[in-house]
């Protein structure tokens, strides 16, 4: 029996892909390693996002050197935008790799295993293979009960400080029929959430979609997706705030089946900061989508991106973010100091933040961000939300779910639970998560989610 781990490192994308990669990899008889010393095959599927975390990996990797001096026949490997930036080069950083892919070749992994020699040299795969597409996840596995569903891959947007453009490609829309396939063979086999996947999801554009200014095709994939009665929940991430036609904002208000959560990166609050990483919208235009979308669903959650200290980035420029944030009151945010990375037009601007002080404007970000959610969350004490419930909780006795809002809710109650939703009064709330109290009685919410699965088809 051939032993592997795999350890994930990133974004959703790399998630999904190192899930295809997992199912791929049991279909040729390959199982989980409890830990790296009794695996065959070592794999790290790792993100070129940001200077830091891509040199945590590559000393991760340099920590198997004695364990591969030992057993030659191990395969080390790693995949992900990393391998695509880095490709032969990081044979020089980690000379015992037996093999670097970069993210649209990593299907291809599990057959080349059966012919790799361990003690040749590392084969490298980089770019648009053969099969760009990975195939179906296999039809024997259950799957999770939330699934990712890659739309569209690649970006061609070129933000000043982002590598994705250069290591997944141009953006590429995966057909309709291919995409319900896909999502019904999950939900045949018990998944009822699904996550579209994109760079870029509501730029989705598969060939022979009409012209611009007529039906967004995004909107009516969703259209055909939420009609699966199965589907409990619906959401979709990254999305971009210059793809946002008025039928996508009415969606959020009129498809019960997508979920109230929304990620929409905003980044910079400042418009030259906006202007000078070639975001394509102004500070006044994303404000005003944030209100549109509230208008359209007044329980929607938002949360976004930011990043501090792009190159010229002034005190001013921080001031505008904060307000901006203030002003949209995310639920939550994902918060970078800005790091060079290689080949984007951000490495060549002048006036770069010093490390420190990118430091103290993260922390001011941080702050006051800490300060929205608390008061967010402390708002829903004494309301009722419908759970997902996805698995046990922190604590014993406790199982944890997600809400529509995407909320982290753990609460007392059964395992018998799991997969299913339950209704759960908040009773106090924290930045990360809620505690709540079963609304339903267990016995009842068998038939609770029957109906909520009627409700939605
Ligand atoms: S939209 Fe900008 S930040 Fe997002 S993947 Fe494309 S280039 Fe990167």
């Amino acid at each position: 029996m051939r032993r592997y781990t795999l350890t994930t490192f990133g974004c959703q994308m790399n998630v999904y892909d190192s899930g295809r990669l997992e199912g791929l990899l049991a279909e040729r008889g390959w199982v989980k390693a409890q830990k790296a010393d009794e695996a065959d095959f070592i794999f790290f599927n790792a993100c070129s996002i940001r200077e830091k975390a891509a040199q945590r990996v590559i000393s991760r990797l340099k920590e198997f050197k004695s364990l591969k001096k030992a057993r030659p026949n191990l395969i080390v490997g790693v995949g992900g935008c990393l391998a695509e930036q880095e490709g032969a080069n990081f044979l020089k950083k980690v000379p015992f790799l037996s093999l670097v892919a970069g993210p649209r070749r990593l299907t291809e992994i599990p057959a080349l295993l059966d012919r790799l020699d361990p003690k040749g040299p590392a084969i490298i795969l980089a770019g648009d293979g053969a099969e760009p597409r990975p195939p179906a996840a296999p039809a024997s596995q259950a799957a999770p009960l939330s699934s990712f569903v890659t739309v569209m891959e690649g970006c061609d947007n070129f933000c000043a400080y982002c590598v994705v453009p250069y290591l997944r490609g141009r953006e590429k829309s995966r057909e309709p029929g291919e995409i319900l396939a896909e999502v019904e063979g999950l939900l045949a086999r018990g998944c009822r959430e699904i996550v579209l996947l994109g760079q870029n999801v509501n730029s989705y554009a598969p060939k022979g979609s009409p012209a611009a200014g007529k039906a967004s095709p995004f909107v009516d994939l969703l259209k055909r997706l939420a009609a699966y009665p199965e589907l409990w929940r619906l959401r979709f991430t990254t999305s971009h705030p210059k793809d946002f036609p008025p039928e996508l904002i009415e969606l959020f208000g009129s498809l019960k089946t997508l979920a109230p959560s929304l990620h929409l990166p905003l980044q910079s609050g400042s418009d030259s900061v906006l202007k000078a990483m070639g975001r394509r919208y102004d500070r006044a235009q994303y404000l005003g989508l944030v209100k549109k979308l509230k208008k359209a669903a007044p329980l929607l959650a938002l949360s976004t991106d930011v990043i501090v200290g792009f190159p010229g980035e002034t005190e001013e420029d921080l001031a505008d973010t904060l307000s901006a944030l203030a002003e949209a009151r995310f639920d939550s945010i994902y918060s970078f100091k800005y790091s060079d990375r290689p080949q984007t037009r951000a490495l060549g601007l002048p006036n770069k933040i010093p490390e420190p002080e990118k430091a103290r404007r993260l922390d001011l970000v941080q702050d006051l961000q800490r300060k929205i959610t608390l008061e967010i969350n402390q708002a829903l004490v004494g309301q009722e939300l419908e759970v997902l419930v996805t698995g046990p909780g922190r604590n014993l006795g406790q199982m944890s779910g997600r809400s529509g809002t995407n909320k982290i809710v753990n609460f007392i109650g059964p395992s018998s639970l799991y997969g299913q939703l339950a209704r759960a009064t908040i009773v106090e709330a924290y930045a990360a998560s809620l505690l709540g109290r079963l609304a339903t009685p267990a016995g009842e919410l068998w038939a609770a989610a029957g109906d909520a699965a009627g409700a939605r088809s």
